[in-house]
């Protein structure tokens, strides 16, 4: 994968003909050196035939320009592999040829530039497999065979570097400069295409190295998520465990005492109303669980679907406080409420908000002994609104501390003080308060009475007064 400027990952045929780009590009700088080495080596006095090997720098340059225009016009198109590696073929083919040319006029196997094979057929190994480099290693080689063959026999005409009357090459100055020119070109070539692949390779190791990240990041994020959905679905299972269990026990008493009634067993009105009026108790506890567990539906599904408002919270105290005043009075407690002037408003679906206050306030009163006293007090302080429900009531034992938002859950002394109760109420409380980005903070006393303080932070669009 080769990378766009912008650093998104590009596919392998992008990258090929990114490369076949780069050939194109390569080629017409070896155009120039083509014509420059041609000219030069004519004013220098070398015995290579100037002319064709001008003209085979201006074919060089002739199919260059086709390749360039094909590579323009294929740059908008879909790329797809296979004629992309043709094209890639016949350049490289087209560019053996040209090369074969030009040592047959400096000299056949007594070119100095046959070392440019070698350069050549690294660049071959960059585009395409190693079996066509293979392929065309090969069959240049039959031709230069053939070719010094040809010479050798007089079949094909051979160039010399020099005049025939220069018998010994090697006390030619110019024959020597010649040679280290071409070894210096060699050379260079060869440490900028070899660099280039190392330094493409390293850059490639380097991305995928981070795409390797990358990929260990996401098995590490949908692990996280699978977990999270086991864990939810286990909670789920167990939900509906703890629903049947608990909707099991007053039903089957119920039926019992139907049963009881039906089979003739309370034969005075006065059992049987007693044991209707055990039904009847079991059926409200029933009804006042299914209510519940319908609020707890509720609030779990509202905070997704209902949209917040602005809700002013001394007022919203207030009503919760005076709701609660009967049920108060039913049990002589003394019920007071102080609100702050200053409280501000907070961003809160309606019902949920007054529901979290009404469930703590109705605890209260109804875990405390008959003359007690419940105050309900609400403050703003340092960017929070504290709403504390305190009572002399019975407490929670420090054990059983932990368990109370659970769902169901209701302490050992609950149990005996108040036989009506569902253990949802503080779980419902919970999730609302966890939904308006607080909590709910508890201290109690077995026997002495509880403090639920709710803790809501104040969003900065939330105004004071
Ligand atoms: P419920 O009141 O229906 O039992 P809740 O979820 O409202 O269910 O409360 C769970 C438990 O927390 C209660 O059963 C009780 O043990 C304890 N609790 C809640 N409020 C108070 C309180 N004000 N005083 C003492 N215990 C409380």
């Amino acid at each position: 994968m080769e990378r766009h400027k912008d650093g998104r990952m590009i596919p392998r045929e992008e990258e090929l003909i990114y490369r076949t780009r780069w050939l194109v590009r390569v080629r017409w700088f070896v155009v120039l050196l083509m014509g420059i080495g041609a000219v030069a080596s004519h004013v220098l006095g070398f015995a290579y035939p100037a002319g064709p090997l001008l003209l085979l720098a201006a074919f060089v340059a002739a199919y260059n320009v086709l390749f360039a225009v094909v590579v323009r016009w294929s740059a908008a198109r879909p790329v797809e592999l296979v004629p992309v590696y043709r094209f890639i073929n016949l350049q490289i083919a087209a560019d053996f040829l040209a090369l074969l040319a030009w040592v047959h006029y400096t000299g056949g196997p007594a070119s100095p530039f046959l070392p440019f094979f070698v350069f050549h057929l690294v660049i071959c190994g960059l585009l395409v497999s190693r079996r066509m480099v293979f392929v065309h290693a090969g069959w240049v080689l039959v031709v230069l065979l053939v070719m010094a063959i040809a010479e050798a026999r007089g079949w094909l005409p051979h160039c010399p570097p020099l005049e025939a009357e220069v018998t010994r090459p090697i006390e030619s100055a110019r024959y020597l400069i010649s040679i280290g020119v071409v070894t210096i070109v060699t050379f260079v070539t060869i440490s900028i295409v070899v660099g280039g692949i190392a330094g493409r390779l390293r850059r490639r190791e380097l991305e995928l190295d981070e795409v390797r990240q990358e990929l260990e990041r996401h098995a590490r994020q949908v692990e996280a998520a699978h977990a999270k959905l086991k864990k939810l679905d286990r909670d789920r299972i167990s939900f509906f465990r703890l629903v049947s269990h608990q909707l099991r026990s007053p039903l089957s008493s119920i039926q019992t005492v139907l049963k009881l009634v039906t089979s003739g067993y309370a034969e005075q009105p006065e059992k049987a109303a007693e044991l209707v009026a055990r039904a009847e108790l079991q059926s409200q506890h029933m009804l006042a669980m299914l209510n519940d567990m319908l609020s707890l539906t509720r609030v779990r599904e509202a905070a997704q679907v209902e949209a917040p408002e602005m809700v002013a919270l001394g007022p919203m105290v207030a009503d919760v406080v005076e709701a609660s005043q009967n049920a108060a009075l039913a049990k002589k407690i003394t019920l007071t409420a102080d609100i702050a002037s200053e409280l501000p408003s907070i961003s809160a679906i309606r019902n949920h908000a007054k529901q979290l206050f009404a469930i703590l306030v109705e605890n209260a009163v109804k875990y405390t002994p008959e003359g007690g006293t419940v105050e309900v007090t609400a403050e703003y302080d340092k960017g929070e609104v504290r709403v504390a429900v305190t009572d002399t009531g019975i407490g929670v034992p420090p054990d059983e501390m932990g368990e109370i938002f659970g769902e169901f859950f209701r302490a050992s002394n609950a149990r005996k003080h108040e036989h009506v109760g569902t253990g949802l109420g503080l779980s419902i409380g919970k999730k609302v308060a966890d939904d308006l980005g607080g909590r709910i903070e508890v201290t109690s006393s077995v026997g002495r009475g509880s403090t639920f303080t709710v803790v809501l932070p104040v969003s900065p669009s939330g105004n004071p007064g």
